[in-house]
């Protein structure tokens, strides 16, 4: 068994665990695939379902606490915690028959992720973490070793939106030559569960939403990350999250990104 010490952390395992049961009992029937703020979006009805799921836990766990969820929006609490859903993160990969998807919690106090879980249903494992610790299915956790940033292997989030895709490939094509080579997973929350796990050095994107960076940022935090937030000089906020010394590198690139 895996004994979680961290109350919060127990909770956003458990709650995605209510997420990945509602998607497992949706696989087989009918996807009901729409498309929500570009026709890229997508939504299914195993998105939904994972959603009820997870707040109805977190409704009957922490009767008291706020809700951020993708395809609900929020729901109002009256305690200092709110937590922050993405009840399928990946629904491209979903919808394709590939494996990349997460259910992904996270819970927020003072604007800071304090803790996150994310689970994996088509590897069944997962990882959770936040101030007092880290857990996963298998293996120790951890971001890894110190490099030097031509040895890093790095992701660069793709954003959804037509007028911002240009940008975020703008962004990769500069890191591009610095680092070893780039992998995307398309799902945020695998991409950083795959640096908690040291197979990815670090993770960088452009103006996401909490629910895709949320649950990542506080496990790969837990497994010894930076995690940055930082303006570009377009205004825009960039996204740093991995091996210290590899986000260290990464940092003046990013900065000095003008899209
Ligand atoms: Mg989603």
């Amino acid at each position: 068994m895996h004994e979680l010490s961290s109350s919060l952390t127990e909770v956003a395992l458990d709650a995605a665990a209510a997420g990945e049961r509602a998607i497992q009992e949706a696989v087989g029937t009918p996807l009901e695939v729409s498309t929500k703020a570009s026709p890229r979006d997508l939504v299914t009805a195993a998105d939904h379902a994972a959603e009820r799921a997870i707040i109805a836990y977190l409704r009957e766990q922490r009767p008291d606490d706020a809700i951020l969820a993708e395809e609900s929006g929020e729901h109002p609490g009256t305690s200092p915690v709110r937590w922050v859903i993405d009840p399928l993160d990946g629904t491209t990969n979903f919808v394709h028959g590939r494996p990349d998807f997460a259910v992904a919690v996270a819970a927020e106090m003072d604007e800071e992720y304090v803790t996150g879980a994310i689970r994996r249903p088509a590897f069944g494992d997962w990882i959770a973490g936040g101030e007092v610790g880290i857990w996963a299915s298998e293996g120790s956790p951890g971001v890894s070793e110190p490099r030097r940033l031509d040895d890093a292997l790095i992701s660069v989030g793709i954003s959804l939106l037509p007028e911002r895709r240009a940008t975020s490939f703008a962004l990769l094509g500069e890191l591009l030559p610095a680092v070893r080579d780039f992998r995307r997973t398309g799902s945020a929350s695998c991409d950083l569960f795959a640096v908690a796990t040291g197979a990815l050095d670090a993770y960088v994107t452009l103006d996401v939403r909490p629910w895709d960076i949320g649950p990542g940022w506080a496990v790969a935090r837990a497994a010894g990350g930076r995690c940055l937030r930082i303006p570009t000089v377009a205004g825009r906020s960039a996204f740093l999250v991995g091996n210290p010394t590899v986000v260290d590198q990464l940092l003046p690139l990013v900065e000095s990104h003008d899209g």
